[in-house]
């Protein structure tokens, strides 16, 4: 209902006004200012002149309003002597400040009746969608905390304070923008090639996610797959993950045999009571003889319910799906369980190789992991192989399988298409497309 003296929105109407478009401004990742007016002793100009006297003056600071309002901003008369202005889609406060100037130098023109003249002044808070809260009646609560402040400060506007807890909005913001991620298409596979340091031919790759978001660009999962196990979006995105990285790999073309296409898997997804049914349905409905699908989980897997999780991977196992430990040497594993571990990959983890040729410990340990694997009929990968040194150190540690820069940076599907179909590794005639694949061939030929 509208205000009969202003003709403006009334308060509740207000609210829902401000509902909608703080979601809007959610939506398209925008700022909104929500400015609110309150006319200072107004009681006392209803008692000196009259209730008409009083009408007059709120229609008065109605017009400056719409004075002030630019197309799409929303007006409203929220109390008795308050009024509240929605600025949308503004790129910072500097926007809202401008306008709060402009309304207090249109107030200070008096207001002329018929017999009288009225001097209305005003103090007006001023709060930001997102900076200051993120619901209508938040952003309302901190726009009225700032005029009153305005108020007895004498200023002639103040703006709410900052968030208190800046780091969980920052993290509210993402979560929201993760939710249809999925839907509005941000969610990109990439994939890094593995070679096999004792044939030179690349054995598989694998999906890592890339999420490309209009606003922010290209969001690192190290980023926001920690948000995603939070919220829960870590399950349709592992879900999509399994789907779209099998899809792309059944378009795989090359001469290299049959290629693995390895997906992340997080311990929270594994220990769902669905997750078996996930994986073979992905794997069914993208089945493909010229490629298999290998999952990497993490060891701190097994610390709990080991029993249970032990089973799950071993039916897995069981329907052609390989097991991939990843991050090894990084969790509380203990050496106990290796003669029963359903695992056919260990991945030492990127820290250990990276120092391999620096620390003699890290080349110990990298030696001890491929022996202990070896023993126990596991192939061994190391991640993060970034020099030549460092993958011929590898080849002479016995090592299997390396992935790292050197060979090739994770890259989107159609281009690993290329690599993949360009690779001329083990190619008797020595043609080459990459440096990292030259390399390779010399190492693993030679
Ligand atoms: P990760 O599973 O250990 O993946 C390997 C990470 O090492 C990737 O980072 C890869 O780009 C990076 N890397 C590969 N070679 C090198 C190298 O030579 N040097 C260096 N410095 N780094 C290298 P990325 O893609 O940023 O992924 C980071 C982590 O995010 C992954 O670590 C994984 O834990 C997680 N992640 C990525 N994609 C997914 C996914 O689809 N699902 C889940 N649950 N987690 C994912
Ligand atoms: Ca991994
Ligand atoms: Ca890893």
């Amino acid at each position: 209902m509208k205000d009969p003296v202003t003709g403006l929105f009334g308060r509740q109407q207000f609210l829902h006004i401000l509902d909608s478009e703080v979601s809007e401004a959610a939506t398209h990742q925008v700022s909104l200012a929500l400015l609110v007016l309150d006319i200072r002793q107004f009681g006392r100009i209803n008692i000196k002149h009259g209730y008409a006297a009083g009408d007059s003056t709120l229609q008065a600071v109605a017009k400056v309003l719409a004075d002030v309002c630019r197309e799409g901003d929303q007006i409203a008369r929220v109390g008795d002597d308050q009024f509240a202005l929605i600025l949308p889609a503004i790129l910072n406060s500097g926007h809202a400040e401008l306008a709060a100037h402009k309304i207090q130098r249109l107030l200070d023109v008096p207001v002329y009746l018929d017999h009288d003249t009225i001097h209305c002044a005003a103090d007006i808070g001023i709060a930001l969608y997102p900076e200051h809260a993120r619901g209508a009646d938040a952003l309302l609560a901190a726009a009225d905390e700032a005029q009153r402040r305005a108020r007895s400060s004498a200023q002639p506007f103040c703006v709410a304070q900052h968030h208190p807890d800046d780091e969980a909005s920052e993290h509210w913001d993402i979560e929201m923008a993760l939710e249809d991620a999925i839907q509005k298409s941000e969610m990109r596979v990439y994939f890094q090639p593995k070679i096999s340091l004792v044939t030179g031919k690349p054995t598989g790759a694998e999906a890592l996610v890339r999420w490309e978001n209009p606003f922010r660009g290209i969001v690192s999962p190290d980023e926001f797959i920690p948000i995603a196990e939070t919220t829960g979006f870590i399950r349709p995105l592992t879900e999509w993950m399994l789907n779209s990285a099998l899809r792309l790999a059944s378009e795989w073309e090359h001469p290299w045999g049959r290629q693995e296409v390895s997906v992340n898997v997080p311990t929270r997804i594994l220990e769902r009571a669905d997750f078996t049914d996930m994986v073979i349905s992905a794997r069914e409905l993208w089945r493909s003889e010229d490629s298999r699908l290998c999952i990497e989980i993490l060891e701190q897997s097994f610390i709990e319910n080991i029993d249970e999780v032990f089973a799950k991977l071993k039916g897995l196992q069981e329907q052609d799906v390989k097991i991939s430990i990843d991050d090894f040497g990084t969790g509380y594993s203990s050496l106990s369980y290796f003669r029963d571990i359903p695992a056919d990959e260990l991945k030492i983890d990127r820290s250990f190789v990276a120092g391999l040729l620096k620390e003699r410990d890290n080349a110990n340990i990298v030696e001890l992991i491929v022996d202990l694997a070896h023993r126990f009929g596991l192939q061994v990968v190391a991640e993060g192989v970034e020099d030549v040194q460092t993958l011929s150190a590898l080849k002479k540690l016995h090592c299997d399988i390396a992935q790292g820069y050197f060979i090739a940076r994770p890259m989107p599907a159609e281009a690993y298409h290329q690599w993949l179909a360009n690779y001329r590794g083990i190619n008797a005639t020595g043609a080459i497309s990459t440096s990292g694949a030259e390399t390779a061939s010399r190492l693993t030929t030679g």
